[in-house]
């Protein structure tokens, strides 16, 4: 880190500095430079709060040359990670696809979409049991019921299965029904569901914030780890800016932007970024051709009777083409 001194610092001030960092157990190095002073301090021990030198008579600012991160970070682990579950690896080179409602509603809505997402090449099935809702009056998912339907869906078809738990009271019971235990955009920054996470056996899919920074989404997937649990996917899912075109705008540069700095897979959701399911194919072939791991697409059989989100919900034919579209970029890119 670097203490950038104010130009009419005094010595007395940089020396001060100097003392506070090694009563901290690092050391500091003044840079004496044509406007001002840095000081560069040095020693990997333990975090120095920034707030606490800014504190400190005559400091303009604080500069840190190395991450806040470590273990999602490609300094730790060079090398891309491939997460298996069951028989699916994520990271490695095919892209995954998860598809399925938003919302498990009952047995043969859930069965009957699983089965036409796994016929046209899904690998994993999704769908809420716990839904975090805007409004405390939509519905909030069929709980336990609905991990049971999960169950079965897997029993039945054979796919793996990935459902949101929304708070450390849920955790424990979804992660005995999944295969990967989703945190949703809502929960980012719910540390103590981060951490509980870290603790699980099963793989996490951690989805950005939609005002979270990649930084941010970064530190989050680091509570996860540092409590242990290696098994982290990333998903973008859109943001909140000011363009009132789709629901959220899917930040397409996520993708680069966290592969040149975290060795996690990264996974895009089309579905919640666009909000209308005629976007979902085009902006799924953008996830795709810039390297996204896979996509997790909202698909209902009947999307106009869903409970929720049926208009980003993809038709079953549109799931189709939207599988043939993916194999022929795939084929294309390679
Ligand atoms: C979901 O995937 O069901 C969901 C609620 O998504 P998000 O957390 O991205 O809003
Ligand atoms: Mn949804």
């Amino acid at each position: 880190m670097l203490v950038i001194m104010k130009y009419d610092a005094t010595e007395a001030q940089i020396e001060a500095v100097i003392r506070h960092v090694e009563s901290l157990g690092f050391r500091g190095i003044p840079i004496p430079g044509a406007l001002r002073t840095a000081v560069c301090i040095v020693g990997n021990q333990g975090f120095i709060e920034d707030s606490q030198l800014l504190s400190l008579e005559g400091v303009k600012e604080t500069l840190r040359v190395t991450k806040p991160y470590k273990l999602v970070s490609r300094e730790t682990h060079p090398q891309p990670s491939v997460i298996t579950v069951g028989s699916v690896t994520i990271g490695g080179s095919q892209p995954v696809i998860m598809a399925g409602p938003c919302a498990v509603e009952n047995e043969k809505q859930a069965l009957t979409t699983a089965v036409i997402v796994k016929k046209y090449g899904a690998q994993i099935f999704r769908g809420g049991a716990y839904k975090p809702r805007t409004s405390p009056y939509s519905f909030q998912g069929l709980g336990e019921e609905g991990l049971k339907i999960l169950a079965k869906v897997r029993e039945e078809t054979g796919l793996l299965i990935v459902t949101e738990a929304t708070d450390v009271t849920n955790i424990e019971l979804v992660e005995q029904y999944t295969d990967i235990i989703q945190i949703g955009a809502r929960n980012m920054q719910n540390y103590s569901l981060l951490k509980r996470a870290g603790h699980t056996a099963k793989p996490i899919l951690l989805k950005r914030g939609f005002a979270a920074t990649i930084e941010e989404l970064l530190m989050s997937a680091e509570y996860i780890m540092s409590e242990g649990n290696n098994r982290v996917i990333l998903c973008e899912r859109g943001i909140r800016t000011f363009a009132d075109n789709t629901r959220n705008t899917l930040d397409i540069s996520a993708i680069p932007s966290i592969k040149e700095v975290s060795h996690l897979p990264v996974i895009v959701d089309p579905s919640h970024a666009a909000g209308r399911r005629e976007f979902v194919i085009p902006l799924s072939r953008g996830a795709i051709a810039v390297g996204a791991d896979g996509l997790i697409v909202e698909v209902h059989h009947d999307p106009p009777r869903s409970v929720s989100d049926g208009r980003q919900s993809l038709y079953p034919e549109q799931f189709e083409k939207l599988m043939l579209e993916i194999g022929r970029l795939r084929n294309n890119l390679t």
